[in-house]
């Protein structure tokens, strides 16, 4: 018999985690690294929302909050989801969470059963096909392509529906392309999802990071039709960069946050009563920050795409959200070369010291994922490098 649990033989530790300590080391070593692997914004985290959480501790604001956490912070956060997408919640539907991480082990740990099915997209974050098989679940990954823009298409999500599926994730913006799902594909999942009971949970980590005013509201898609089976997971890291501070939240029916509400009573209690201080003063007062750092990655990424798609072996759709670019670098592969995009970002690491992530973490051989959650003088100094390294690996023109 092993030493660990049985479930510890289904899960993978994070791609991004390996490529970011992997690039340390080199940084370590003495060597100027470009570091493209960061999933937080690199921004601090805005003055005010620091004063609220300074202002907590003087004011001994230091206990246990109920676990659900403080009323006030789910009632900011049922006012902030009615001005954004006009939908009406009381604070019974919501629970604070450690992170949207929290908020998605939560929704998998209370719905999912050993053998359930879970249906997701990909290039997706590894974490949410990794907690369905923590639970025992079987994650079913339905994959999208950069030549149609990662487009999620519900056809495809609804053909991988079967009698076991418990549960149906959409990531939008999503992790690692930046695509938007649109109204009308998760319209369409979801009336195909209520005629067979599954749960619809949508992951709004990057909400606040889209660069157009494109129709995004989801939330209200699901709830027109849908909302007895509906959990949404939200997350302050990315909006506020606020990613240290670790609050998130699930909006869900009251009887699935009361299973939560037991879930975190019985493992990590309430999200740090200073963070939920720092988190309502981030809901509630000016959002100007929150604009000024949209306006600030719309030019990197900008900037960082037209550089890329310079060389036109290098394939990159324009992220619509988040912070992201996801290149398809397969043309720059080959049998006898670098012949998996893991293996080009461990060239490229050694070569020229930058560090990305493979797709492959992203269930997505062939692919990078670039962080332009990162200054300017970087983006620069990276993509001059990745561009040589691409053009060393292309044979001598004539
Ligand atoms: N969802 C997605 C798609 C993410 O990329 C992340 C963070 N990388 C999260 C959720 C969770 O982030 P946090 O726990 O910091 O809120």
């Amino acid at each position: 018999m092993g030493i660990l649990a049985e479930r510890m033989a289904q899960v993978s530790v994070s791609a991004t985690l390996k490529a970011a300590a992997e690039a340390e080391r080199l940084r370590r070593a003495g060597f100027n690294v470009v570091d493209f692997t960061a999933g937080e914004p690199d921004f601090p985290t805005p003055e005010h929302v620091k004063a609220a959480g300074k202002a907590a501790i003087d004011a001994n604001f230091t206990r246990y909050t109920p676990a659900s956490g403080i009323p006030e912070l789910r009632q900011a956060i049922c006012t902030r989801y009615k001005a954004q997408y006009d939908i009406d919640l009381t604070p019974a539907e919501v629970l604070v969470t450690v992170g949207g991480k929290q908020a998605l082990f939560n929704t998998a740990l209370a719905l999912v059963n050993p053998g359930d099915e879970v249906i997701t997209h990909a290039p997706c974050w590894p974490t949410i096909p990794e907690q369905v098989k923590l639970m025992g679940g079987v994650p079913v990954i339905v994959h999208t392509r950069s030549d149609d823009g990662f487009t999620v298409k519900a056809e495809r999500v609804i053909a991988a529906i079967t009698p076991r599926t418990k549960a149906i994730i959409i990531n939008s913006p999503g992790n690692p392309t930046g695509a938007l799902v649109d109204e009308a594909t998760l319209s369409a999942i979801t009336d195909a999802a209520a005629a067979r009971g599954i749960w619809m949970i949508l992951d709004l980590c990057y909400e606040q990071l889209i660069y157009d005013d494109v129709p995004h509201n989801l939330p209200r898609v699901l709830f027109a039709t849908h909302r007895d089976r509906t959990v949404l997971a939200g997350s302050a890291s990315k909006s506020y960069a606020m990613t240290g501070w670790r609050c998130g939240w699930t909006i869900a029916p009251k009887e699935l946050t009361s299973a939560f509400n037991i879930i975190q009573g019985q493992s990590t209690s309430n999200v740090t009563s200073i963070t939920q201080k720092a988190v309502l003063a981030a809901l509630t007062d000016s959002q100007d920050a929150v604009a000024v750092m949209l306006n600030e990655y719309r030019v990197r990424r900008d900037n960082l795409h037209e550089w890329l798609t310079a060389n036109p072996l290098i394939k990159c759709v324009k992220p619509k959200g988040a912070f992201y670019l996801f290149p398809d670098i397969s043309g720059l592969l080959s049998p006898d070369g670098l012949k998996t995009s893991a293996d080009f970002a461990e060239a490229l690491l050694e070569k020229e010291h930058v560090a990305v992530t493979a797709g492959e973490g992203f269930d997505a051989p062939g692919y990078l994922r670039i962080s332009y959650a990162t200054s300017m003088d970087q983006l620069r100094e990276g993509a001059t490098r990745i561009l040589r390294f691409a053009e060393s690996l292309q044979p001598a023109r004539a």
